[in-house]
C-alpha cells in the first residue's frame, strides 16, 4: 500500500522543468525523496529538519523561498511540516532511475540463441544507455531499447537478466496499450514496409508503433510481440511447453520474425499471426486497431 493521499490543489499549471531547473529546489525534492526511501512511507519533515538535511549553504529565508515555490506541485505542507506529493515522488524516481553518470563501459554478451536468418549467434550489446540484440554475423537487429543504468551496470550475466526483465515489462505494457512510464493510454499505428525503422534488411512485414502522447515514451512491436500476451496465445503456448511471458522475445520464433505474419486484406485492414507449435496451429486475425477479430485453431 502506498502512503499517497492526494490533496486538492489549485495551481497545477506550473512548468515542472522551470521549477526544478534550480539547484536548491532540486535538492529539496531529493531530500524529501531520500527521506521517503529511508522511512518506507512518506514522512512529514519539519522545516528545520528539512533545511538541515538538504544541507544547502543558503540563509533560512532563501531556503524558505525555494520551498514555497515547490508547494502545490512537488511538495505539500501539513500541520507538522512538509512532505512529498505524488508528482514529487515521480520526478525523484525518474531522476534516480536515469542517472547516467554511473553507466559502466560498453559490454557484449553472447545469448546462445541461433539467428533466424543465418548460421550466426545472437548477442546483446550495451553501450551509451542503449541495448541491442543482433546477430553477430548478419547483423540482423532483433531488439533495440534505451535502458537505465541499473540494467547496464549489473554484473555480467545479471545485466542480460536485468535487460530481459526490462524488455518484458516495457513490452507487456505497450502490448496491452498502457504507457509503462506515465500510465496513459498509448496510440496504435500499424506501420508497413518500407515505413518501418530499424529494418535495414527489410525482413519486417508490419510493426505496431505505439506512442504515448502524454510523456513521449514509444515502442515498436512485431505483430507477434504485440499479441504475445493474448490469453489464447499464452495458454496455447504454455500447453506446448513454451512460456511466452518469461521467455525473451528473440527466443520465440513468431515474435522474433515476421514469418508467421500475413496481410489478409487492405480494406478493411486484416492481419494474421499464425503460431505453430507441436503440429498444432493457432491463428489470430486482427484489425487496424489491433483488436483480435478471430481466433482459429487447426
Ligand atoms: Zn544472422
Ligand atoms: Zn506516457
Amino acid at each position: 500500500m502506498e502512503d499517497e493521499s492526494r490533496p486538492s490543489t489549485d495551481d497545477t499549471q506550473t512548468d515542472p522543468f522551470e521549477l526544478l531547473g534550480n539547484e536548491q529546489r532540486a535538492a529539496i525534492v531529493e531530500t524529501l525523496g531520500d527521506a521517503r526511501v529511508e522511512a518506507g512511507v512518506r514522512p512529514t519533515v519539519s522545516f528545520s529538519e528539512l533545511r538541515a538535511r538538504a544541507d544547502l549553504d543558503i540563509p533560512s529565508s532563501q531556503f524558505n523561498y525555494h520551498l514555497q515555490r515547490l508547494l502545490g506541485t512537488f511538495v505539500e505542507k501539513t500541520e507538522d511540516g512538509y512532505r512529498m506529493r505524488v508528482e514529487g515522488r515521480l520526478v525523484y524516481q525518474a531522476l534516480r532511475a536515469g542517472t547516467f553518470d554511473r553507466a559502466g563501459p560498453a559490454s557484449t554478451h553472447d545469448l546462445d540463441v541461433d539467428c533466424y536468418y543465418c548460421d550466426g549467434t545472437l548477442q546483446a550489446t550495451f553501450e551509451d544507455g542503449v541495448a541491442r540484440v543482433e546477430c553477430r554475423d548478419c547483423e540482423h537487429l532483433y531488439e533495440i531499447l534505451g535502458v537505465p543504468p541499473a540494467v547496464l551496470n549489473a554484473d555480467g550475466d545479471d545485466a542480460v537478466e536485468r535487460f530481459v526483465g526490462h524488455c518484458r515489462q516495457k513490452r507487456f505494457a505497450f502490448a496491452n496499450g498502457d504507457c509503462p512510464t506515465c500510465g496513459a493510454a498509448v496510440g496504435t499505428e500499424i506501420r508497413r514496409s518500407p515505413e518501418i525503422p530499424f529494418d535495414d534488411d527489410e525482413t519486417a512485414v508490419v510493426r505496431v508503433y505505439r506512442l504515448c502522447e502524454n510523456c513521449g515514451d514509444q515502442f515498436y512491436l512485431s505483430l507477434g510481440e504485440a499479441l504475445l500476451y493474448d490469453p489464447a496465445v499464452v495458454s496455447f503456448c504454455l500447453e506446448r511447453g513454451l512460456d511466452v511471458v518469461r521467455t525473451p522475445s528473440w527466443e520465440i520464433p513468431f515474435a522474433a520474425t515476421d514469418r508467421s505474419v500475413a496481410l489478409l486484406s487492405e480494406e478493411p485492414l486484416r492481419l494474421s499471426l499464425t503460431v505453430s507449435l507441436a503440429d498444432d496451429e493457432l491463428e489470430l486475425v486482427v484489425d487496424g486497431s489491433l483488436a483480435v477479430v478471430e481466433r482459429n485453431r487447426r
